[in-house]
């Protein structure tokens, strides 16, 4: 029998370890958090994250105090977080919005900021790069490439994309990630607020659109303003955005090699063809070239079940359980609603309502069901926005359920403290975190031109 007071061992502190760590904690269970990277900062996090139809699963894990700052990490605190607010999709030719999405309530939140906030309390050990694991008759015990050991009563990998752990349980070959044929540039503007403003007047949270002849996608997010991250009471004041361009290769070939030629390979986009509306592409055209550029790898893994007999307290959470591309906005909220399930199986099996193996593989049934179609969904989303002409308001980067209001599916909310707090986005809490903020909007229909 595997030991309620042996400590869970979780790998990976990213956004969905260190949920489960908040809600393993909040539900008071024993656990032990382990990272390969030396802190928290050690990565770039140039991007923005939409919190959407998991707020409530959040809100469960986390404790009411940390769960109320989500505010103020947004990437706006002013602007963002409004209600009846529209989700905009530009036709890059003309300038004019194609689709205008109502969007239900959504945080856009700065990555590093709410990673900073999830870590709150939570003991992460550092620099302890899993190598791999052996179940023992009592549990798991995993193995570091430093030489050392953990060992506890179940191992829940959060570990990623190229998940180690998940490798060592489904193999090489099952664990191998689809590339996707698209290519994928991601910038972190650093401008002044005249040089922001052409980006910001579109919407001053996020947008995105295409353009109709040449194919080219763009995703764009403020991340902070001078406000929020401090400059508006110096002498250099800026806003920090998430440019995010695509293409597909089979039309524009591979993302460049460095981030230099990226950055060319975008400025060359924006006037090729009919070349995008003016205000957009000279903005694009202004954009420092020494600003820094990523390529993102577009890859996905449609979910499949990974318990097996030999490693039955060994489980995959967050982006290691179901790798998709971003064009829906919801790995994240996926991966947070995964650890508030998972916690909430264990609390069962704690209770003595069920085995351990029983509720990890309840566990495992739910993410299966519910994120293999969600991985599908997100690559066809990835490849339609290519092509604006394909689009309808019923296409897959727009039927996001939680973002777009029009858009709803049941999910139930857990109780894992068993103090109601499981419940309180459902009703008060939510209310209590934006009602002073929300605005009146138009009408909310969505519009296509
Ligand atoms: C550009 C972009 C935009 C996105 N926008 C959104 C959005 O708006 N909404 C949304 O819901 N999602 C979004 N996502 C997806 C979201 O970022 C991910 O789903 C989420 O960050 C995954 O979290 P995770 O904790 O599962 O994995 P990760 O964040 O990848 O964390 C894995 C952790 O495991 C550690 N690790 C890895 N290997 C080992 C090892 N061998 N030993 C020890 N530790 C290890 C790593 O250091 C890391 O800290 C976006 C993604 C991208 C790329």
């Amino acid at each position: 029998m595997a030991s309620i007071d042996s400590p869970i061992i979780i790998i990976g502190a990213g956004l969905v370890g260190l949920t489960l760590a908040q809600g393993l904690k909040k539900a008071g269970f024993k656990f032990e958090i382990y990272d390969r990277d030396n802190s928290l900062h050690e990565r770039p996090a140039g991007w923005g994250i939409t919190m959407h139809w998991a707020l409530p699963a959040l809100a469960s894990c986390l404790p009411p105090q940390i769960f109320e700052t989500l505010l103020s990490i947004q990437v706006d605190p002013v602007e963002g977080g409004k209600e009846n607010d529209y989700y905009q999709f530009l036709d890059f030719e003309t300038g004019a919005v194609k689709f205008a999405i109502p969007s239900s309530q959504h945080y856009r939140l700065n990555r590093k900021l709410f990673r900073e906030l999830l870590c709150t309390d939570i003991p992460v050990q550092w620099n302890k790069r899993v190598k791999d694991f052996t179940s023992t008759p009592n549990g798991v015990t995993v193995n570091f490439s430093d030489g050392t050991t953990a060992s506890g009563s179940m191992l829940l990998a959060v570990d990623g994309k190229n998940s180690r752990v998940k490798r060592q349980l489904v193999g090489d070959e099952a664990s191998r990630l689809s590339p996707l044929p698209v290519a994928f540039n991601g910038l972190t503007l650093r401008l002044s607020p005249d040089q922001m403003a052409p980006f910001r007047a579109i919407h001053p949270v996020l947008w995105q659109g295409c353009h109709p002849k040449s194919g080219f996608f763009v995703f764009f997010s403020m991340l902070s303003t001078p406000a929020s991250n401090g400059s508006a009471t110096t002498s250099s004041p800026y806003y920090e955005g998430q440019f995010n361009m695509s293409w597909l290769t089979s039309r524009h070939g591979p993302t460049p090699s460095t981030p230099s030629a990226q950055l060319a390979a975008i400025k060359r986009a924006a006037t090729s063809d009919t070349g995008f509306f003016p205000t957009l592409r000279d903005a694009i055209l202004a954009i420092p070239d020494d600003t820094p550029a990523l390529e993102i790898k577009l890859e996905d893994w449609p979910t499949q079940p990974w318990l097996s007999g030999a490693h039955s307290r060994v489980s995959l959470v967050g982006d290691a359980a179901h790798t998709m591309t971003m064009y829906r906005g919801e790995a994240a909220n996926h991966g947070i609603y995964d650890a508030v399930k998972l916690v909430w199986e264990l609390t069962r099996w704690r209770a003595g309502e069920q085995s351990l193996e029983q509720g990890l593989q309840q566990y495992q049934d739910e993410v299966v069901q519910r994120t293999h179609e969600a991985v599908l969904l997100s690559r066809e989303a990835c490849l339609e926005c290519h092509d604006i002409d394909s689009l309808s308001e019923e296409s897959a980067v727009f039927r996001v359920a939680g973002f777009n209001a029009a858009v709803t599916e049941e999910r139930p909310t857990f109780d894992i403290a068993g103090d109601g707090s499981g419940g309180v986005v459902d009703g008060e809490g939510l209310e209590r975190l934006h009602g002073e903020r929300n605005m009146e909007g138009p009408a909310r229909e969505a519009v296509a031109v």
